[in-house]
This record gives structure tokens, C-alpha cells and sequence, in this order.
């Protein structure tokens, strides 16, 4: 350390918690939310890690904390997970990430399909007119992490989205066509819906 002590380290609480609020480093933050002396800047520093940021921490209190409190879900499942990875899951963190595993999959299955829906991504492997219709059929063929029933865990797997867009780079909604995603580990596959589903969800 320099002869400057970073504004997080002030005496003054209120200074340090500015600071804190300031602060985007995943490490400092994670050094805080375990290390810092006032109870304050502790939480503040907590409040702002990330799920990159919880993997980092290492003191059981702070990640169970942050496995409870953390607004963010992604990182209270992280912080979940790097629990779990040093130990025995305590029981009670148990079923809160389990349920936290499936609002994170229904989440991310929202934001694949509006990604590829948004961003027209994945492979184009199939192109066509069909009758009555003037548009294109696109057959998206993609790879992706999502939390698999049968595996109870995140897994690769393969998903393949079919739908229809008109000439004029509309979406069809007299199309209801699905996603189906399948599991690269167990197979199991599981049909993700509509798109209009998952806008109203
Ligand atoms: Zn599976």
C-alpha cells in the first residue's frame, strides 16, 4: 500500500461507503465483504459483488449471507455453488438453491429466446417460403447452458428454435413454434414453448 490509503479504508464510515458504492473490482469488493472492520461497509461491499465476485469469497458466514441476501440471483446461486464446492451444503441452503436453480433456468431460457429472437442468433440452417406466406422459415440450431430436471444441475445442451418471419422482419404470432432444448449429458429434452409464453411469463 502507497502512502495514500484508498477512500474504502477511511476511518470515517460514511466516506468509506461512498467509496464502496464507487467501487466496480470484484476483488477489493470481495476482500471487503469478508475483511473490512465496520459491519456497514461489509454489507455495502457485499451488496455490490456479482456472481463473479461470490465465487471469489471464502468465509463460510459471508457466502451463506450472500446466498441468502444477494438481490441478484446469479449471485446467490454462485455463492451457493462455491459453498457447496468446499462443503457439505448446510441444510437450509439446501431447497433455497434448488428453487433459485429453477428460477435461474425459467430466466435464462426468457433471455436465450429473446436473445435469438432480438439478435437473430445461431446458425440459419434452414431458409424458406411457405405457402400462403410471404416470410421465411428459420430453423436456429444453437449450444447453450441450461439447468437440466434430470441432471439437477446446469448442463450443455442443444437448442433448436423454429419460427417464421415476414418479409418485412416481423415475427409471425399466427406461428406458435417452439424451442426445444436437449440435454447433451442425459438426453432428456425439454419443450421451452412459444415465444409469445415467454414474453407474457
Ligand atoms: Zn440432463
Amino acid at each position: 500500500m502507497g502512502l495514500f490509503k484508498p477512500a474504502w479504508q477511511s476511518s470515517n464510515e460514511k466516506k468509506a461507503i461512498r467509496a464502496v458504492e464507487k467501487l466496480v473490482d470484484q476483488d477489493t469488493l470481495a476482500y471487503l465483504a469478508e475483511n473490512a472492520e465496520s459491519t456497514t461497509v461489509k454489507e455495502s461491499a457485499a451488496s455490490k459483488l456479482t456472481e463473479h465476485g461470490a465465487r471469489k469469497l471464502t468465509d463460510q458466514r459471508v457466502l451463506v449471507d450472500i446466498a441468502q441476501k444477494a438481490k441478484d440471483l446469479k449471485t446467490r446461486v454462485a455463492a451457493m455453488e462455491t459453498l457447496a464446492a468446499r462443503e457439505t451444503l448446510p441444510k437450509d441452503l439446501e431447497e433455497p438453491l434448488n428453487r433459485d436453480l429453477k428460477e435461474l433456468a425459467k430466466q435464462e431460457r426468457i433471455e436465450i429466446c429473446t436473445e435469438i429472437i432480438t439478435k437473430r442468433k445461431g446458425e440459419i440452417i434452414h431458409e424458406q417460403s411457405w405457402e400462403g406466406h410471404r416470410g421465411t422459415t428459420f430453423k436456429y440450431e444453437c449450444h447453450t447452458t441450461l439447468y437440466c430436471e434430470s441432471c439437477d444441475q446446469k448442463t450443455p445442451q442443444k437448442l433448436v428454435y423454429i419460427m417464421r418471419l415476414t418479409n418485412d422482419g416481423q415475427f409471425d404470432r399466427a406461428s406458435y413454434d417452439k424451442a426445444i432444448a436437449s440435454c447433451e449429458i442425459c438426453s432428456l429434452e425439454v419443450t421451452l414453448g412459444n415465444v409469445w409464453d415467454f414474453y407474457r411469463r
